[in-house]
């Protein structure tokens, strides 16, 4: 661990209150994790309140070399809020506020600790709603949701942050600070810095507020299940769905692996004993094009291997039907100790493609995969279960390996919405050009010229 000099951390107790500046090991503990497993001890924790109080620091830890590592919740799945070079951990959960909001405008101005639930319920009386919808939307901040360009089911209708975030106000590594981006949906002004930002994971800038785009919320939603006799129908169904008018605003998949989890650990939420992949579709928008959706949709599915469609009625079935998608991950542990947990993202014709070739893989390298995730956007969450003898760690290492060879085979993305942080760092050059790679590295010192902010990521 850094230790940090006598004479910062004098003019750090200075700078902060002794509640938000953090020396006590059994307080910075807890900031040394993510979702990844991962830990490293960091030499401080600063909780930030004030734009012009991170200024400060960041001149400061410029001064005297010490990595800052940005933390909204710390629900990253890849290390990425891990502070792998020690130094100091600055914490936005206190620096949650809502600076401006307008309704008329559709925008509303926030600082980067609030979370996602609590915007969004400060938006829904206005019958508003910001679209990105991760499922850690109860606790991950608006700050990390941006950082990681979150984005969840309803991003195949509305896209994830980079789609729904007009501007950003921001801190670089060098402690300079600027606003990106305007209040407005059209701006063509220099160079798009606020899309940049988004995505980039800690490692350009602090983003201390933003500048969200707001959409009114829909007058009726409907929720379906429908289970197919195959893969292959189901996955072909997937493209048909796409192709007529009406975009659902969630497209769920479940493999035959994850229904045969549900079956056993929670058969009520799987009634047909045949299926062997579901969908679980969503439509949003007035009663009468929900009931167009619905038409189309079932033209779309008929005769492709559908064994049945189930309509929600009530709020309540809604919610049944969705327990059988969140339920899924909690009960991966019953298929071994270890999990490897990626976010591939495949073009969606390619979809049936990589699945059939997923399982000749799981098959080749004699492991389990569980597959399922939001279709729509062949994002898909690939789950490779195993336990912790050093023979089965290897073939996990040697599948996920190919796994990222056949995305990038089929033109597909290594990660849909959890980014690279550490877990990912080995394969980056499969997916990124070597021009570009360098580009991205003088973009890096542009902003953070030494190399303080989030370093190994
Ligand atoms: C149960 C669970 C479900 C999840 N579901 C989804 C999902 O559906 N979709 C999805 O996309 N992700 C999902 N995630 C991943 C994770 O929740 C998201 O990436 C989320 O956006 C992270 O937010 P956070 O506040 O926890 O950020 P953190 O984990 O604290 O930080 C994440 C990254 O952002 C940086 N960062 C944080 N705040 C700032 C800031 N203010 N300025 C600059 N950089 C910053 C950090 O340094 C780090 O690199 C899930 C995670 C869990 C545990």
């Amino acid at each position: 661990m850094l230790d940090l000099p006598t004479t910062l951390v004098k003019t750090l107790q200075h700078l902060f209150s002794e509640n938000d500046f953090l020396m006590d090991p059994a307080d910075r503990w807890v900031y040394g994790y993510d979702n990844s497993r991962r830990h490293s001890m960091p030499s401080a924790v600063v909780f930030i309140r004030a734009h012009e109080q991170l200024v400060e620091l960041v001149k400061l830890a410029n001064h005297y070399r010490i990595p800052l590592t940005a933390h909204g919740r710390g629900t990253a799945t890849t290390g990425a809020t891990v502070p792998i070079a020690a130094g100091i951990v600055v914490s936005f959960e206190k620096m949650n506020r809502i600076l401006d909001f307008s309704p008329a405008d559709r925008f509303i101005i926030v600082e980067a600790g609030i979370s996602n639930q609590q915007l969004q319920e400060t938006i829904h009386p206005e019958n508003l709603f910001w679209a990105p919808d991760p499922s850690s939307a109860a606790f991950s901040s608006i700050g990390g949701n941006l950082a990681c360009n979150a984005g969840g089911p309803r991003a195949i209708k509305y896209g994830t942050c980079r789609e729904n975030t007009l501007g950003l106000r921001l801190v670089t590594g060098s402690g300079d600070s600027f606003h990106t981006g305007a209040r407005t949906t059209k701006s063509v002004v220099g160079y798009d810095f606020t899309r940049l930002i988004i995505g980039s994971q800690g490692t350009l800038a602090f983003i201390t507020e933003a500048t969200l785009k707001l959409l009114p919320l829909p007058e009726a939603e409907a929720t379906l299940h429908a289970t197919f006799s195959s893969i292959e129908t189901a996955t072909d169904a997937i493209i048909q769905i796409l192709q007529q008018p009406h975009t659902p605003s969630a497209l769920e998949f479940m493999d035959h692996t994850a229904l045969t989890l549900i079956r056993r650990y929670a058969p009520e939420l799987l009634q047909n004993p045949h299926a062997q992949a579901l969908l679980l579709i969503e439509f949003d928008g007035t009663e009468n094009t929900i009931e167009h959706a619905i038409d189309y949709l079932k033209r779309a599915c008929h005769g492709r291997g559908l064994l049945e469609i189930t309509l929600a009625k009530t709020n309540e079935q809604r919610k049944h039907l969705w327990k059988a998608r969140k339920a899924l991950s909690p009960l991966l542990r019953h298929l071994g100790n270890q999990k490897i947990n990626e976010d591939i993202v495949v073009p969606v014709s390619h979809l049936p493609l990589f699945i059939k070739r997923a399982e000749l893989l799981a098959q080749k390298h004699k492991l389990t995969i569980v597959n399922f995730g939001h279709a729509g956007n062949g994002n898909i969450h690939v789950n490779l279960l195993f336990d912790s003898n050093e023979d089965e760690i290897a073939r996990a290492q040697t599948c996920l390996k190919e796994i990222f060879d056949l995305v990038i085979e089929l033109k597909g993305s290594l990660s849909g919405e959890h980014g690279i942080g550490l877990d990912k760092l080995p394969f980056i050059e499969n997916e990124i050009e070597s021009p570009a790679l360098k580009l991205i590295s003088q973009i890096k010192t542009c902003f953070d010229p030494h190399g303080i902010l989030n370093p190994g990521k």
